[in-house]
């Protein structure tokens, strides 16, 4: 007898004949994420197993952290010959539950000289005559002692809920622009969770922002990094680009066309990191560079599609993700990022794109553009 962890994961993504695919990802990521624990991990029978964990809580948070994983359990596996085992088992695992059970079987060794009704049936009996404070209501219990029959027997009362959603690397890899916001840290969670594998790139303007705003960023990167599987993270120097817009440009479109410069070095990174999509944390009309104007504005430079996933939150409800995720606390730390400098005083909500057009025009675009890229520096966390 010992402890196993029961993983599932979400079945609609698994069916067909990506099913394999699906498991095999997954399978790799549970076990990096527990390879430090000495978790031994395998699949059977459509299922996934973890057992030999040296710090058992630990591993639940981190197996709970994966993306494809939908819930675990704590379970006690054991030999499925002896019966009575199996309920003298039951009765040591419900013996400090209150108020109503009922037990759900599941048999998937069709051999088993027991069918599910009949399991229930023994089971519940057996329970209930050593157990005498707790009753049966099948509706709506207050425990479900779960029974399963594969191999071994595996027992368990609790699902612990994870956090869904598809293995990471299942979907493709995305760039995400990174600033030391709460928003784009979120946007970038939520990208990976639907298994896209997410590299990242941050635009700083040293020596208008410090050193520990970079070092922020970085932070947040490391903190997303358990969930993401690992990020590279390309710091951009942005300080040149900056300075010239400001002194070329109408201040009313400063942030705009800095904003389309961002897309523009985004551009040539994903190329790089063979990204199919860029990521933003932006969402409507929460600036006036997110008016649906300048998205357009923003979007006509991006040479791949540009997601947005918290493009309908409200900031309560990003705030609220970002505290989920564990982002929050460390986006909030009030140093200073490259958007808040040289800020606008009226900046335009309605721009027109020929006249940012002409902005730029004024700028040696190819030139600014290679050369901040000369000068990116790649952190892998
Ligand atoms: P956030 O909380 O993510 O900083 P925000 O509300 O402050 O968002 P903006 O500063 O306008 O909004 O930035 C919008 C998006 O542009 C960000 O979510 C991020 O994706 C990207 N971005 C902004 N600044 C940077 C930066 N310095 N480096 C990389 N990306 C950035
Ligand atoms: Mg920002």
């Amino acid at each position: 007898m010992r402890e196993v962890l029961l993983v599932r994961f979400g079945e609609i993504y698994l069916k067909g004949l990506n099913r394999p695919y699906f498991l095999r990802m997954l399978v790799d990521r549970v076990k990096s994420a527990v390879r430090d624990l000495g978790g031994h991990v395998w699949l059977s029978d459509s299922r996934v197993y973890v057992s030999d964990l040296n710090n058992v809580e630990e591993g639940i948070r981190r197996v709970s952290k994966v993306f494809g994983v939908h819930s675990l359990c704590k379970a006690v596996e054991m030999g499925k010959e002896d019966f009575g085992a199996i309920c003298r088992q039951a009765v040591e695992m419900m013996k400090d539950c209150k108020g109503s059970f009922k037990v759900s079987a599941r048999r998937s060794d069709k051999r088993y000289p027991m069918d599910s009704p009949r399991i229930n049936e023994e089971l519940g009996g057996y329970v209930l005559e050593h157990l005498p404070h707790l009753n049966v209501d099948v509706r709506n219990p207050d425990t479900v002692l779960s029974v399963e029959i594969r191999d071994y027997a595996y027992l368990y009362t609790a699902a612990i809920a994870a956090v869904g959603g598809m293995p990471v690397g299942t979907n493709g890899r995305a760039l995400l622009l990174l600033s030391g916001g709460i928003d784009s840290p979120v946007a970038g969670w939520m990208i990976a969770k639907r298994g896209v594998a997410v590299s990242a790139v941050h635009f700083h303007s040293f020596p208008y922002t410090s050193q520990r705003a970079k070092e922020k960023v970085l932070d947040l990167a490391r903190i997303l990094s358990e969930s993401l599987c690992g990020i590279r993270v390309h710091v951009v120097p942005f300080t040149e680009i900056q300075t010239q817009i400001h002194e070329k440009c109408h201040p009313d479109y400063t942030t705009l066309i800095m904003r389309r410069y961002m897309m523009r070095i985004a551009n040539a990174i994903a190329r790089k990191e063979r990204a199919q999509a860029l990521v933003t944390g932006e969402s409507i009309g929460q600036v006036a560079s997110q008016t649906m104007h300048s998205l357009a504005c923003t979007d006509a430079v991006a040479e791949i599609p540009v997601f947005r996933p918290l493009i309908g939150f409200d900031k309560q409800e990003i705030v609220d993700v970002a505290v989920r995720i564990g982002t929050y606390e460390t986006s909030s730390l009030p140093y200073e990022d490259c958007c808040t400098v040289f800020t606008p005083r009226h900046p335009a909500t309605k721009p027109r794109l020929l006249t940012i057009q002409a902005g730029e025009a004024l700028l040696d675009s190819d030139t600014l553009v290679a050369k901040a890229l000369e000068d990116a520096e790649i952190f892998e966390l």
